[in-house]
């Protein structure tokens, strides 16, 4: 339904996306996530026609809209700034897109009124965008830009105005929402744990390109490199330099204060040839023994934290106090284990990542 194919934009000198190509079907929700800078805003901004491209084509429904101007592409946006009118009452704002299509204003209240119930704010339509709480706001937001029954939804880090227990709230409520009525959306947004809970699929962006499109469980157990691996997950992969060593069919990868022998089933990919890779090891794939047990990594412990359903546990690779080779565990919270304790971590070998730390791209 909404392809972008070989889009680069240019300010200046400075280049924001470089040959984004992106393909998303009928009524998915799709998020754009990535660091601050990566392209997000501007990826939407070429969609809803407020910016052109450098070069590359915009399609909707297989025709080229490049040239077609913002209130013609039929979409729905809700900004991070809500920019709802300050003078106008609830429901005069969630109609306003449908006065300026020059709906009768019985009948565009009437609209408004619908959609307000289905947002569960129809109490409020006769306030003022000030007497509103910020999730109200954003509701209200929500609510005309769904006004004119647009053929797909653009949201601006919609909910970055929330606070952190609201934000769940109103994300839950946007898929909800979304599912219903089937719309095609597409979300900017910098927090990897949102994208996962509401999009179909994520595009994640660093530098002005797409470095991986897929589901968020591709994303999160196939990461195509280094920096989608660490993007994706909270608290982050544990990435650890390693050499990787070959002695016949055995590999060990050796780092700073360990060695681990490779007992994955899983084939290198053939073509690297080098030795210098990276380890990735999500937090809740290591064990921690206080026992030494074979192929495991010796450590201690230097943090120890309860989250509750589970403890978080930092420990540190080898003996030098310096060292910057620390880990990250998540363990059942009833594993006790205390400040400078030596222990010893096991890999689940099926579940590691490995990259080439040169070019960041998985080997495996
Ligand atoms: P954020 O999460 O901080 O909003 P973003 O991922 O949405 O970031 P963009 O706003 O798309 O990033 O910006 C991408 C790059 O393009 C940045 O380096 C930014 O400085 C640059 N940029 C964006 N708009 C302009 C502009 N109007 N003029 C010059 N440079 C711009």
């Amino acid at each position: 339904m909404i392809k972008l194919e070989g889009i680069s934009k240019k300010f200046g000198d400075s280049t924001a996306l470089e040959n984004v190509s992106l393909d998303i079907k009928r009524g998915e929700f799709v998020a754009l996530l990535g660091p601050s800078g990566c392209g997000k805003s501007t990826t939407l901004m070429i969609l809803a026609g407020l910016l052109q491209p450098t070069s590359g084509k915009v399609y909707f429904d297989g025709k080229i809209v490049n040239h077609v101007e913002p209130k013609d592409r039929d979409i729905g946006m809700v900004f991070q700034s809500y920019a709802l009118y300050p003078h106008m009452t609830v429901l005069d704002n969630i109609a306003f897109p449908l006065k300026q299509r020059k709906v009768k204003k019985k009948e565009r209240h009437q609209k408004a009124q619908e959609i307000a119930a289905m947002l569960q704010i129809d109490q409020l339509t006769d306030r003022m965008p000030s007497q509103l709480s910020g999730g109200q706001q954003q509701r209200v937001a929500m609510a005309r830009a769904l006004a004119k029954d647009p053929l797909f939804l653009l949201l601006d880090e919609p909910m970055s105005n929330l606070d952190a227990r609201l934000k769940v709230d109103v994300r839950d409520e946007i898929r909800r929402l979304q599912l219903k009525l089937g719309i095609t959306t597409i979300i900017v947004t910098h927090d990897q744990e949102e994208a996962m809970a509401v999009a179909d699929k994520i595009a994640i962006l660093q530098n002005g390109k797409i470095q991986q499109y897929g589901t968020p469980d591709e994303l999160f157990m196939k990461p195509v490199n280094l920096f989608v691996a660490h993007f994706m997950g909270n608290p982050p992969m544990n990435i650890l330099k390693c050499d990787l060593l070959r002695n016949g069919n055995e590999r060990i990868l050796r780092g700073d204060g360990f060695d681990y022998k490779l007992l994955s089933t899983k084939k290198l990919n053939t073509e690297f040839k080098g030795t210098k890779v990276a380890l990735g090891a999500r937090p809740h794939h290591l064990q921690i023994s206080k026992v030494q047990l074979e192929n495991s990594i010796p450590a201690k412990v230097v943090l120890v934290e309860q989250l509750g359903r589970e403890k978080l546990i930092k420990v540190m690779l080898g003996d030098n106090e310096n060292t910057t080779n620390f880990i990250r565990i998540l363990s059942p919270s009833d594993l006790n284990v205390s400040y400078n304790e030596r222990v010893y971590l096991t890999l689940d070998s099926e579940a590691i990542h490995i990259f080439d730390e040169e070019t960041g791209k998985v080997i495996t």
